[in-house]
């Protein structure tokens, strides 16, 4: 690795904490504290009340009274709770997911699909967003449990969630929204969107990692998913990691106070990144929509160049990305071992012949403009190293047709 660099361009997968979230992490590790359970003693009350106030601060991000917020481990153990629990406690209803949810929901779709509870795919347009119609179509037969992610982490589309909300309450259905990308980024608000259940990840918004936060609506039963005492209201038992809530508490309360200035600070930078790249990069194709997205978010793939070795070429430079993968199998029809992570390109119809895996940059509050005009530097040599060693690129220069949609 170039070793005067280090570009951190992956923020949709991890932030890094911020240093207020490190301080009050330590604070709580070092400050003596009991079990919160230990209601007895001063040492479980202080505990307790640590909790209490993050509860407050998570609530307050999504305009939600604190009691609705359970803790959990992170946004995997959120999205179990959410739909195991929620099922398992509402015998009778199908669920619905759209087909480029993470996968902590699409294979517990499959597992669910396999133990009978009738489940389906919502359609996805070629911009990411949900087939509002098909989604209608699943929910108009049967009360359903529907969950689609708030933000695309892999192509950035946000999604209309007044209309989706609107369709589900027509016809009873109750809705789970994963908010892991979206919630540093975008403002959520459970009441005005009509959201039922909502996952939350601390890592994603400048928190420690393992931890997370699901909210239920206080209409909604959902049964925990193991056996244990009381905590958190009977939903998640086991003590509670005091540090991680504590961070999480003062990470929701920064996204709360500086979202407004991330966002323009991530749009300016997003916008600069995407026509830096455009303007100098022959057939790169953006994936996802191209207005309604996560700000700072720019995804996309290069005719004929494979994806994870751009990635490699990348990292070597000091860069550091994702990869949406190859794009070779399609989720519908297939058993669960050939879910690979190019569900979602394959969603959105890329052409499987000429793309051979995605990009995504994904910038954080950290990132500065001299980091966007050193990757957009970089990248077009970069690429005609890919390009002189495709031998898909070397067919098209014998004469095939290129793709230009
Ligand atoms: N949902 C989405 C949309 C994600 O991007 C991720 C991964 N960051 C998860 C859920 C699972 O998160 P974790 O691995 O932190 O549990």
């Amino acid at each position: 690795m170039k070793k005067d660099r280090f570009v951190f361009f992956d923020n949709i997968n991890t932030t890094f904490p911020d240093p207020m979230v490190v301080e009050v992490v330590d604070k709580v590790l070092t400050s003596r504290l009991g079990n919160p359970s230990s209601h007895v003693h001063s040492a479980g009350i202080n505990a307790g009340r640590i909790i209490d106030e993050a509860r407050e601060s998570v609530s307050a991000l999504i305009n939600a009274p604190a009691e609705s917020i359970v803790f959990t481990s992170g946004a995997t153990e959120s999205n179990n709770l959410a739909i195991t629990g929620f099922l398992k406690a509402n015998p009778g209803y199908q669920l619905a997911v759209s087909m480029i949810e993470h996968f902590s929901i699409i294979n517990q779709f499959r597992l669910l699909q396999k133990e009978g509870i009738p489940a389906f795919l919502i359609d996805i347009e070629k911009n990411g967003s949900i087939d509002l119609n098909s989604l209608e179509e699943i929910v108009q037969k049967k009360q359903t449990l529907v969950s689609i992610s708030y933000a695309n982490p892999e192509i950035g589309t946000i999604q209309d969630l007044k209309s989706i909300s609107e369709i589900c309450s027509r016809h009873e259905g109750i809705l789970h929204c994963d908010c892991t990308a979206a919630a540093g980024l975008l403002g959520i608000d459970v009441a005005g969107m009509g959201i039922d259940l909502l996952t939350l990840s601390a890592h994603n918004m400048y928190g420690p990692t393992g931890v997370g936060a699901l909210y239920v609506d206080k209409k909604i039963n959902i049964s925990p998913l193991f056996a244990g005492g009381n905590q958190e209201d009977g939903k998640r038992p086991g003590t509670e990691n005091i540090p991680g809530i504590a961070g999480m508490g003062v990470a929701c309360r920064m996204v709360r106070e500086d979202i407004g200035i991330w966002q323009k600070h991530l749009t300016a930078l997003g916008k600069k990144l995407w026509q830096g790249l455009a303007d100098s990069i022959s057939f790169i194709h953006l994936t996802g929509h191209s207005e309604k997205r996560l700000p700072g978010h720019v995804s996309f793939w290069v005719e004929h160049v494979e994806g994870e070795s751009l990635l490699l070429l990348l990292n070597m430079n000091g860069v550091m990305a994702s990869s949406g993968s190859a794009c070779s199998s399609n989720l519908k029809g297939k058993d669960e071992s050939e879910l690979v992570a190019s569900h979602v390109l394959t969603a959105v119809g890329v052409p499987t012949d000429i793309c051979a895996g995605s990009i995504t940059f994904s910038l954080g509050k950290y990132n500065t403009e001299e980091e966007v005009d050193y990757v957009v530097s970089i990248m077009p040599g970069i690429v005609e190293e890919l390009l002189a060693m495709s031998p898909s690129y070397e067919d098209y220069k014998k004469g095939k047709e290129s793709f230009h949609g």
